[in-house]
């Protein structure tokens, strides 16, 4: 141990220190864009200081890890105790487990996607350079200078017989401005083109959960993961049998929480990734912290006053009983903001945030 966690909690343990390992998230968990998430580095900064390794999942597979990693350092992340893994990597470690050393794959992404390939030995081919001498495998991750030759060169290998890799299929991708298209965008673009379907190797399958842990060296049960989407993060988590905390600096919001299917129902929620640093309350409980009831409009009713995290857990399990019960769930996105303000969530580019 090199240094000591921290926290403003006098109630119980910090999160981390229940585990081993900790595989997270970056966009929308560490930094949106190029600039941080509040609390992030801090956070970040304490925990590999307590000597627990951490490894950066990504999906978002356009740039190298090399790359990442001097964005993270670039935001003030400590120099060590970390590294980064991308969904590149992952798809690139599954087509290395069939396809001959050095057999030719096609490229469409950003850098990260050819880097990955020819670091696997594998023998990566841009679209610009294809001539006519066949590929095996064709991997699609994002990219923001992807055009529309390189989409349509993807569904001509797909027909000619080349197997299709996709990185990941997230729909969104969080920016300062607000959601941009992420690659499953461009992925449902071939598709609806070509009527093939992808092997996908990104979140919320296991695959790129299982290179991040096999680097932790840890057991399922001493490994945390932390995102901030729930069909990605926080499923491919309970598909991959690891504790989750969800956190809201991202894109998913509060409601989406509370109407979440049980698949995509994290361990933890907190408001940014200092959460770590808190007692965590577990949300599978049948006793919430606070006595939480379903108005007539299908919302929850919040105590007046009270700490701000057992509201959020009392919410949210109370919200989840109900459905697990039969009740209706508001989905009024507006009802749920306002619940958002009362427990002091701010939205992504505000500064406040749930006090502690
Ligand atoms: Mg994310």
């Amino acid at each position: 141990m090199t240094g000591e966690i921290t926290t403003t909690s006098v109630r119980g343990e910090p999160l981390i220190t229940r585990y081993r390992g900790l595989i997270c998230d970056l966009d929308g968990v560490v930094y949106r864009g190029a600039t941080a998430v509040p609390h992030a580095v801090e956070t970040l900064n304490q925990v590999t200081a307590h000597g627990l390794p951490v490894v950066f999942a990504t999906n978002n597979a356009s740039r190298p890890p090399e790359d990442v990693g001097d964005h993270l350092r670039g935001l003030g992340v400590a120099q060590q105790g970390w590294s980064v893994v991308n969904s590149s990597q992952a798809a690139a470690a599954h087509l290395a487990t069939f396809l001959a050393p050095g057999a030719r794959v096609c490229a469409v992404g950003g850098p990260g996607v050819a880097h990955a390939l020819t670091e696997a030995g594998l023998n990566s081919v841009r679209v610009a350079d294809l001539d006519g001498t066949p590929v095996e495998a064709v991997v699609q991750g994002l990219g923001f200078d992807v055009t529309w030759r390189e989409l349509a060169a993807v569904g001509h290998l797909v027909e000619a017989g080349a197997i299709w890799v996709a990185t990941n299929v997230d729909l969104t991708l969080p920016t300062p401005h607000g959601r941009a298209p992420g690659n499953g965008a461009l992925v449902a673009l071939v598709q609806t083109a070509t009527s093939a379907s992808p092997h996908v190797v990104g979140k919320p399958q296991a695959a790129l959960f299982d290179v991040a842990r096999s680097r932790l060296g840890t057991d399922q049960l001493d490994t945390l993961v932390c995102g901030d989407l729930l069909g990605t993060d926080i499923e491919g988590a309970n598909s991959a049998g690891l504790d989750s905390l969800f956190v809201l600096s991202g894109s998913s919001r509060l409601r989406d929480l509370a109407l979440a299917e049980q698949s995509a129902r994290p361990t933890y929620v907190a408001a940014d990734l200092s959460g770590l640093l808190a007692p965590g309350l577990p949300l599978h409980t049948t006793s919430p912290e606070y006595l939480v009831e379903l108005g007539p409009d299908a919302v929850p009713r919040m105590p007046s006053a009270g700490d701000s995290g057992k509201l959020l857990q009392s919410v949210v399990t109370t919200a989840w009983a109900a459905r697990d019960n039969g009740r209706a769930i508001s989905d009024d996105a507006g009802l749920w903001g306002e619940i958002e303000r009362q427990l002091g969530l701010g939205q992504p580019d505000e500064s406040t945030r749930l006090t502690r």
